[in-house]
């Protein structure tokens, strides 16, 4: 009798713990993928990270194609699907791979406990973490707060396993009910079309960035990583999410993990184990902050969401803040520092509540991940684990000067401003009147005024973040 190996968001063949086991001693596969987004929630997949989904099926889709088994697609609830499938063709097991978002969690654990109750043996496994949330655990038992001793405790056990082979695939010949194309995934306006120049979903594409990646800019990687004028990041995040490529496949390929540069690189690995961690012992992280002083902040008013907006589109009149929002809105993806940046100046700046960034960074990110999403943006605001603290408030135009000094990264996502010298591109509203018309830009009206005074608004930051330091 066949089994199951349900897909999830472990869109790949090698290093598929759920897979193998569904294939061992070469009982017959039977692959599908159950389309159920109300079960995520309120984290249903945005619309960036449901583009990346419909090519990422496809590719997978093929590669199963390529083995002699077809991609078998249906639409939740995901029990019904599994129970409808194992009725259809007498399968005897289930196998997937762990998921660690609360919603998904809970109706993981009831979907075993009803099948069990069928009948069927069902195995989960850990296909996506070096270390599961709930195995590092603090010298009392209970989990991390800090990254570094977490990531010190995460790596004194044993290295992780060797990845595993793509396992020999036998199936019965099945048509799917329904298509990729029939779960509607892709936008109806067309805002993805700079999309497939920047990303290629799926294992192959996974792959070949690794590689790209480890030939070169690993070696560079503690110095580069934090110019985002230049390619000197992995760009892996996306396929790591959709479980395209594994972090133990990460490991093993990553060279000499004594060089400094491959350990700060694989420190990010582990920062996304971290956040898992995180999330894994704090459900609520995603909508509540993890320190609950942060709960009564005194939030700007931002009426009918003009500040927000602003912000959104990359129109706030501050340089780095708009084109790391352009580059989001054209690519899926922002260059971590700036997402720093854009971060702190939303939070902090414009004093809205980090959540509003959390929920646009959601919908636009190709890599919109539940637990680096809550991480990032609560380390932003500085009320989550190991988080920055709040009175370090970035000055976008100095963190523009250090890490786009030649302004190319800004010329790049605000071609109104490339005509400008380099060194006046961080802060138009500074450079003098003759400047900025021979370089053809007026203020207002190519390219906008700041919406708010750095120094003012800095200031008002700090005395909220006063008020609520006081409250019992
Ligand atoms: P690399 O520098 O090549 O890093 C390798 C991998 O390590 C990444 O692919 C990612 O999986 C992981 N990683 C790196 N930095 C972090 C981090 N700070 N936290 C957790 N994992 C990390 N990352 C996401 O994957 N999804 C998100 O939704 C997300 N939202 C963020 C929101 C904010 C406000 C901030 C400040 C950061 C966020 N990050 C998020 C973390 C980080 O910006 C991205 O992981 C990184 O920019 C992805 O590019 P890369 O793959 O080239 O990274």
């Amino acid at each position: 009798r066949p089994a199951i190996c349900w897909f999830r968001r472990d869109l790949r063949l090698s290093d598929n713990p759920a897979l193998s086991a569904a294939a061992h001693q070469g009982r017959p596969v039977i692959a599908v993928y159950i389309h159920s987004p109300e079960e995520a929630g309120p984290w249903a997949e945005g619309a960036a990270s449901r583009w990346w989904l419909h090519h990422s099926l496809q590719a997978l889709g093929a590669a199963l194609q390529a083995q002699g088994i077809s991609l078998q697609i249906h639409r939740g609830p995901a029990l019904n699907a599994l129970q409808t499938l194992i009725r259809e063709t007498d399968a005897e097991a289930v196998h997937w791979n762990r998921l660690y978002d609360p919603a998904i969690i809970e109706r993981d654990r009831a979907i075993k406990a009803q099948l069990q109750a069928d009948g069927i043996e069902v195995s989960s496994h850990n296909a996506a973490l070096l270390r599961e949330p709930w195995t590092v655990k603090t010298g009392t038992g209970g989990p991390y707060r800090a990254f570094t001793p977490f990531w010190r405790a995460a790596q004194r056990e044993s290295t992780p396993a060797q990845p595993l082979p793509i396992p020999p695939l036998t199936g019965p010949a099945l048509n799917s009910p329904l298509h990729v194309d029939d779960l509607a995934l892709l936008p109806t306006i067309r805002w993805d079309t700079d999309f497939p120049a920047y990303w290629q979903p799926g294992e192959a594409g996974a792959q070949a960035r690794l590689h790209a990646f480890v030939e070169q800019p690993v070696h560079r990687y503690d110095t580069d990583r934090d110019f985002p004028a230049i390619n000197g990041t992995s760009g892996l995040s996306a396929h790591l999410h959709f479980g395209e490529i594994s972090p133990r496949q990460i490991w093993h390929a990553a060279p000499a993990h004594e060089s400094d540069d491959v350990k700060t690189f694989l420190a990010e690995i582990g920062w996304r184990e971290f956040a898992h961690h995180v999330l894994f012992h704090h459900p609520s992280f995603p909508d509540e902050p993890l320190n609950p002083r942060f709960a009564d902040f005194p939030w700007a008013d931002d009426p009918d969401h003009q500040l927000l907006k602003a912000w959104q589109r990359g129109n706030t009149g501050i340089p780095l803040v708009d084109a790391g929002m352009r580059e989001l809105w054209h690519t899926g993806w922002m260059h971590n520092r700036v997402r720093m940046v854009v971060g702190s100046f939303l939070v902090k700046n414009l004093r809205l509540p980090w959540q509003q960034g959390e929920a646009w960074f959601w919908d636009t990110l190709v890599d919109a991940d539940l637990a680096s999403n809550s991480l990032g943006w609560q380390w932003v605001a500085g009320s989550g684990a190991d988080a920055a603290p709040y009175f370090r408030i970035f000055n976008p135009i100095r963190q523009s000067e250090r890490f786009d000094a030649e302004g190319a990264y800004i010329a790049r996502w605000i071609p109104e401003l490339s005509r400008l010298p380099a060194k006046h591109r961080h802060a138009p509203f500074e450079a003098p009147a003759d400047v900025l018309a021979k370089a053809g830009v007026t203020l207002g009206v190519h390219y906008p005024w700041p919406i708010v005074d750095l120094k003012a608004s800095r200031q008002a930051a700090l005395a909220a973040f006063a008020k609520i330091k006081k409250s019992p």
